[in-house]
């Protein structure tokens, strides 16, 4: 479904990024493994692509830092020649109640969620439009769309998501550009083993596929939206949620 595309994927070292990155390969692409601070975790992912039989590069980046971001995308560009898809997965939590939170922490998830997607857009548009072409995916979650008590840094920054992909859906759109939101609900990951059993158990009674995802699940969404079967899809936000937000 994406021979032959270049595709970055921001976090890919871990979760639902590397499984991105992953799923991408095997469908023919050639994948950015992108990372902050895991590089042993995203040279394991290039090898499990490569040893598929895939093509696979780990490039470290802060996406939260504009001036990295930009150095980052050019030299892929440089090497490349083109980036087809864009995968902004790359995300944090830093949990707390509202009266509680404190400015770093709003601003830390700020950062890496909302300016990060905008600061990998802002660099990797101008290379799209010259192609007339290309899929932008951002990940955003089930809580941007719902809220949620004790994240409303995340929120924020997944309900900004949304409307940062809306915006550049329809700014970009006239050149062949497709730019969609993925809203995952509850997945397996780092992200979420951390929460303590009983919110566990009471987000589970919410879901009503009565499960939490899997990264695969999220992933496959993301291969559809990258590939050439989703063309006229553009500015809208897929759930994949197991049926929280309807
Ligand atoms: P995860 O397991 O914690 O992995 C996060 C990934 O993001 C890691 O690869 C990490 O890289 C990377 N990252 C963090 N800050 C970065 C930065 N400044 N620059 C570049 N990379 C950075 O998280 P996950 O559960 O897979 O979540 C992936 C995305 O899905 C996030 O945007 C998250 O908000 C969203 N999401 C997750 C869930 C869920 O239930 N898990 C639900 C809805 C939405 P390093 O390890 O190198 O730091």
């Amino acid at each position: 479904m994406l021979n032959g595309k270049v595709a970055v994927v921001t976090g890919a070292s871990r979760g639902i990024g590397r499984q991105i990155a992953i799923s991408m390969a095997k469908e023919g692409a050639v994948v950015i493994v992108n990372y902050n601070g895991s590089a042993a975790k995203a040279e394991d992912v290039v090898k499990e692509i490569t040893e598929a039989g895939g093509q696979a590069e780990a490039v470290q980046c802060n996406v939260s830092d504009y001036s990295a971001a930009e150095a980052f995308l050019k030299d892929i560009i440089s090497r490349y020649k083109r980036i087809d898809i864009l995968v902004n997965n790359a995300g944090i939590t830093r949990d707390n109640l509202l009266m509680k939170m404190s400015e770093e922490e709003f601003d830390a998830v700020i950062d890496t969620n909302l300016k990060g997607a905008f600061n990998c857009i802002k660099h990797v548009s101008r290379q799209m439009l010259k192609q007339k072409g290309g899929r932008i995916i951002n990940i955003s979650s089930v809580s941007g769309v719902m809220g949620n008590a004790g994240q409303a840094n995340y929120c924020a920054s997944k309900a900004g998501v949304i409307g940062l992909t809306k915006s550049v859906a329809r700014e970009i759109g006239s050149r062949g550009i497709t730019v969609n939101a993925i809203a995952p609900g509850f997945i397996d990951t780092e992200m979420t083993a951390v929460l303590p059993e009983d919110v566990k158990k009471a987000m589970g009674e919410q879901i009503p596929l009565k499960r939490f995802g899997t990264t695969e699940d999220v992933a496959q969404a993301a291969v559809f939206l990258a590939s050439d079967r989703a063309a006229y899809i553009t500015g809208q936000v897929l759930c994949v949620d197991g049926g929280m937000a309807m």
